[in-house]
This record gives C-alpha cells, sequence and structure tokens, in this order.
C-alpha cells in the first residue's frame, strides 16, 4: 500500500513571533525563553529546559527560536 500524504499547510507562520510573559515553559509554568517547532507544532521552555533538552530537540527541530540572551541583557 503507498500512500502519499501531502500535510505542510501548517509550517513556519509562527516562528518568528517574539515570546511575551504569556509564553510559559510546557515543562515547569516559568516564563518561556525557547520556542521549538517538532514536526508543525510549538514547545515552549524557559531558560533552564531549554538547555536541558537543547542537544536532543535541537537537531530535530524545524525551528528553534531562543530569546534566552534577553535573561543576561
Ligand atoms: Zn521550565
Amino acid at each position: 500500500m503507498t500512500t502519499i500524504e501531502q500535510d505542510q499547510t501548517t509550517t513556519v507562520a509562527t516562528a518568528e513571533r517574539p515570546l511575551s510573559a504569556l509564553d510559559r515553559c510546557d515543562s515547569c509554568g516559568a516564563q518561556a525563553y525557547v520556542r521549538a517547532t517538532l514536526s508543525g507544532s510549538e514547545l515552549l521552555f524557559c531558560a533552564h529546559h531549554a538547555n536541558k533538552h537543547e542537544a536532543k530537540l535541537r537537531p530535530m527541530a524545524e525551528s528553534w527560536h531562543d530569546e534566552s540572551h534577553r535573561l543576561n541583557a
């Protein structure tokens, strides 16, 4: 059986939207500073959890929007 899936309609739209105080880490609920897009769905991480998951997730992510530098500004 051959199935060709054409499911590329929901892509990059939000990739460059800046993170705000309303964006919360999916792991702990702290303010998110990183947004990763994986298979079309968004994951939000605080700096701590972004750091923890980056090595594993970043190579698979379609986008990795990192604003953690704002913490050190
Ligand atoms: Zn967190």
